[in-house]
């Protein structure tokens, strides 16, 4: 039946899951580390050891499976826990392309920790399809690493194309579409082969689980490998924190539309003001990305939105101490709208503009958060 459901229907419902046991309508938390063998030694249940795998990741895992449309999905501890596992099963000698706009702590492991490990790793501009097409190494590059949007720049990666260039080598497209959400984008449709997310963000919604996810196209041999890679380092999330992330998923489409839509409606007025040297917004027509936006998101642009600020770095970071309704924090995704100067986080190396601002736009009334940024760029006029 949910073969023909909406994927709203099947988030709202997690699958129309009910618990056998109790008829329950939410289902139940497994604390148990492990589970009981049966006389003849194997495990009737599937469940082993809870370092490798919990009961309770299953109905999370099932429904980012079909909102995905992939073959398997799998809960890690983080995000970083989740995109770490797919670099680790690499092998030494094997060439990775990574984006120059992404989640910088994983572009600062991959450089540092990877590099070290052995792999060869090109920081590509992956806006920039010649480019990517000029980085192959037949033979050697095994991975193509995209985030789109790229955080916090929202440059846009064409996924189809990029899966088209990689395929004929076999090199596997990995896309961290954290900032897509399965609401907008469905990754794995357009040729990639592993899908991210942190599942911290906009998955869980409320600012009070660090979770991270992996959906494959194919249970391969890789995605096998991966599995044992989060069984032997126990990457797994508690119970509670799996139990509370499907939680958060049964309202991912209603949280994102209106983030969504309030972000665009956010990027427009901002656009217009004079105090704001520029809006990055996938969803505005002169953002340069908007054509690739357009042809791999579906019913909006996403949440995050950035500004520079005129004046500067000093303007940009006196602006966030003057908002009163956003918060001034790192992350994203939350149903509170979160305010933060990016450059300043990253550092030395960073592609970002100093003057640069980045917003998390959450599903307060679209006006008052409008009127809180106007009121805090006031004072550079
Ligand atoms: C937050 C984030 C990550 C890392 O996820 P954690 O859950 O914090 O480990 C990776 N990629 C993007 C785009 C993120 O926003």
């Amino acid at each position: 039946m949910s073969q023909q459901l909406k994927p709203e229907t099947n988030a709202a419902q997690a699958l129309g899951i009910v618990d056998n046991e109790t008829q329950a309508v939410v289902p139940p938390v497994s604390h148990a580390t492990t589970y009981i063998r049966a006389e003849d030694n194997s495990y009737p249940s599937g469940n082993v050891y809870a370092r490798a795998d919990n009961p309770t990741f299953k109905p999370a895992e099932a429904l980012l499976t079909k909102l995905e449309q992939g073959a398997d999905a799998m809960l890690f501890s983080s995000g970083m826990a989740a995109a770490m596992a797919v670099f680790k099963a690499l092998k030494p000698g094997d060439h990775v392309l990574i984006p120059r706009v992404m989640y910088w702590s994983l572009r600062n492991w991959i450089c540092d920790h990877m590099a070290n490990w052995g792999l060869q790793i090109d920081v590509v501009d992956m806006s920039d399809l010649a480019a990517i097409s000029a980085a192959i190494r037949p033979g050697i590059t095994r991975l193509i690493w995209l985030e789109t949007p790229g955080n916090p720049l929202w440059t846009q990666s064409d996924i189809a194309e990029i899966a088209a260039l990689a395929k004929p080598h076999n090199i596997i497209v990995a896309v961290d579409s954290t900032i897509g959400t399965p609401v907008h984008t469905q990754p794995l449709t357009l040729g990639a082969d592993i899908v991210m997310h942190s599942a911290t963000k906009y998955l869980n919604g409320h600012s009070d689980v660090i979770s991270g996810t992996l959906i494959c196209k194919q249970n391969d041999a890789l995605w096998q490998r991966i599995r044992t890679i989060r069984a032997h380092e126990g990457s797994v999330p508690g119970p509670q924190d799996a139990s509370l992330l499907l939680r958060g998923m049964r309202t991912l489409f209603l949280r994102v539309k209106h983030s969504s839509a309030s972000a665009l409606y956010l990027a427009e007025q901002l656009q217009q003001d004079p105090r704001v040297s520029e809006v990055l917004y996938p969803g505005l027509p002169s953002f340069s990305g908007h054509d690739i936006a357009c042809k791999q998101m579906q019913g909006g642009f996403g949440g995050m939105l950035s500004i520079r600020v005129k004046g500067g770095e000093q303007a940009a970071i006196a602006t966030a101490a003057r908002v009163k309704l956003w918060k001034r924090a790192t992350s994203l995704g939350g149903v509170e709208s979160l305010i933060e100067h990016r450059a300043s986080v990253e550092g030395e190396g960073t592609p970002v503009p100093t003057d640069l601002l980045r917003l998390s736009v959450g599903i307060e009334d679209p006006d008052d958060l409008l009127n809180d940024l106007l009121q805090a760029l006031d004072s550079n006029a």
